[in-house]
């Protein structure tokens, strides 16, 4: 059996996309409808139904009864003939997680708009996608990893997915995007550019070709794409950009994936060198790529299936995320994208911004795995004082195990065997994995216990002990205190600004109209002790007004120890504060090569060249 969907951008000024799904034999106690609350890759509930404006059900030619039973359910009247539910769905969310929809392009993902027939998900499902009515929309076409089932190359019309798990999982852009083409071990590839750009496709193309050579290569082997080598799990892949003034985000797919970035950070015509902003746009390139593999394929078991009605728990996010996070930027250094001294810099960045989340000593990894969906997705002034990321802290236990495990070997095995291993007993055979496994495959590559490894690192606020474990690898992580708001480490300071003594409120702050607005109040900060909170605006210090220009330079004439006079408003209360400036703390990280250490040569070049 067949479910049918059609989709139309049916009003394309209002948003609006007309959805409809038409079942050939009903449930006879009639056919139950619901569209997802969430959607995979992004734990929060988001209720995609509330989108829905309007909705009606129809059969043997005329309405029936459709009931609302739950907030994204709905129940058609029995009937013995087919049932076919429009829908109305407003579509103005341009992320890489709803559905968009204007004179100038749509964008969707199925879980926005495709009602799930319930009890029918294993069903194929035919999709027609019609091109909106009007001479403006000629030009249009669509992208997709759905497969075609008639439609054109790239055009409107019929498609097809296995079951509905599949259907969702293949957004779909149309408009009139820049289309690139590149080949990946004998896989075709498509890039397509939405939105205004002068990106060098050329540079584009090849750069993704030889990530994703790299990543196919880390979980199948060299033979990959050769005549008789291994077969890969995708036999077509689509990277769907959105380009636009200031965004970030991706979501993974299993064949294709929707990214969210600012034109500049696409690269630029004539330059050689990838730029900061070029290395932030192949690093979510390259995260999103790897999750094709680690977390599409090789997943939890809490989701096998996943269960689109509510949230759904694990404590492995910081295996899924984190070691994604790991090899996203390692990948990149692997595929010879960035320099092994860009690699570096991107490490003592990660460790930095680790230094600077006081919820590192409140929150286990463990912990903020299973609480994503209340809280990682959820974030408030307070997120940094009471959580830590499990993509930033998973990201660096993945280092740490990783160097670990080639320590223990002695160069023998890694974090790249852990991931082939799990690759062959899980994902290869369809099988979830168990919230146990990946510590227990990580303990027989090492062939030794890692208990202590992993109670400390994922079920402990403990710091996680990365400096003994680059030592080996001939890097040493050093630490100092941040030049400025701006200094996110990575390097180390510039010479002759070591000897000033700087001081710390623990804010963070963002420009306001007013003077400068606390966004964030670090806990048991000089801040915090004096009073000061989220929300509030420092309108001046020491009776001269303050902006973002002018706080940092004059609180760095003052000493750790003095007082300063601060007027703050707190909603529209004026209020006189006095501060005791503290030291700052080391809290900002660079990795240095040491010159003498031969012996870490080998341990990094194998881990850094991936041989
Ligand atoms: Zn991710």
């Amino acid at each position: 059996m067949t479910i049918r969907y059609t989709i139309v951008p049916r009003n394309p000024e209002a948003h609006l996309f007309e959805v409809t799904c038409t079942v050939a034999k009903p449930d006879l106690a009639g056919q139950r409808f619901a569209l997802p609350a969430w959607i995979p890759g992004s734990y929060l509930v988001r209720d995609f139904a509330r989108h829905v404006v309007s909705i009606r059900a129809e059969s043997g030619g005329r309405e029936i009864a459709l009931a609302k039973i739950d907030k994204q359910t709905w129940r058609a009247a029995p009937s013995t003939r087919p049932v076919a539910v429009t829908a109305s769905v407003y579509a103005w969310d341009l992320s890489v997680r709803g559905a968009h929809l204007d004179a100038t392009h749509g964008f969707l993902n199925g879980t926005s708009v495709f009602l799930r027939v319930i009890g029918r998900e294993h069903e194929r499902c035919e999709v027609e996608i019609r091109r909106p009515a009007g001479a403006r929309y000629r030009e249009w076409r669509v992208a997709t990893a759905m497969a075609r089932d008639g439609a054109p190359a790239h055009g409107f019309g019929r498609y097809v997915a296995a079951d509905y798990d599949e259907l969702i999982d293949h957004p779909v852009e149309m408009g009139t995007f820049d289309l690139v083409r590149f080949e990946a071990c004998r896989i075709p590839h498509e890039i397509a550019i939405t939105g205004h750009h002068d990106a060098d496709l050329d540079r584009l193309r090849r750069d993704l070709a030889r990530l994703c050579q790299t990543q196919m290569r880390f979980w199948h082997g060299s033979r990959v794409g050769r005549p008789g080598g291994p077969k890969l799990p995708f036999d077509r892949y689509v990277f769907l950009v959105t380009a636009i003034g200031e965004g970030y985000g991706g979501l993974e797919h299993r064949a294709s994936t929707a990214l969210l970035c600012s034109r500049d950070d696409l690269p630029e015509a004539g330059v050689a060198e990838a730029s900061e902003s070029y290395r932030t746009f192949l690093g979510l390139a390259s995260h999103e790529y790897f999750h094709t593999w680690n977390v599409k394929r090789l997943k939890p078991a809490a989701f096998v299936p996943y269960d689109l009605e509510r949230e759904n728990y694990t404590t492995l996010l910081w295996a899924f995320e984190g070691i994604t996070s790991y090899y996203d930027d390692l990948l990149l250094a692997r595929a010879g994208l960035i320099a092994e001294k860009d690699y570096l810099e991107i490490l003592g960045r990660s460790v930095t911004s680790l230094l600077r989340t006081p919820g590192r000593h409140v929150q286990t990894v463990s912990d903020a795995s299973f609480d994503a969906w209340i809280k990682y997705y959820r974030q408030d002034e307070n997120a940094p004082n009471a959580q830590v990321s499990y993509y930033l802290k998973g990201s660096l236990v993945a280092l740490a195990l990783d160097l670990t495990l080639r320590g223990r070997t002695r160069g023998r095995r890694s974090l790249d065997d852990v991931m082939r291993s799990l690759w062959t007993r899980y994902a290869a055979k369809g099988i979830g994995v168990p919230e146990d496994a990946i510590e227990a495959v990580a303990e027989e590559v090492a062939g030794t216990s890692l208990r202590a490894f992993f109670d400390r690192a994922l079920r402990s606020t403990r710091e996680i002990q990365l400096a003994p474990l680059l030592a080996e690898a001939g890097l040493t992580l050093r630490q100092r205190e941040a030049e400025s708001a701006a200094d996110r480490g990575g390097k180390p300071a510039p010479d002759g600004s070591a000897r000033m003594r700087r001081v710390s409120l623990g804010l963070r702050t963002a420009a306001d109209p007013q003077g400068v607005k606390v966004t964030h109040v670090i806990a048991a900060s000089a801040g915090e002790r004096a009073g000061i909170a989220a929300g509030d605006v420092i309108v001046a210090v020491d009776g001269l007004r303050a902006s973002g220009a002018t706080l940092e330079p004059r609180l760095a004439r003052r000493r750790p120890g003095e007082r300063v006079k601060l007027h703050i408003f707190r909603r529209d209360e004026l209020h006189e504060i006095e501060a005791e400036l503290a030291t700052p703390v080391e809290d900002t990280a660079y990795i240095e090569m040491d010159a003498r250490a031969n012996a870490g040569a080998r341990l990094r070049a194998a881990w850094l060249k991936g041989k």
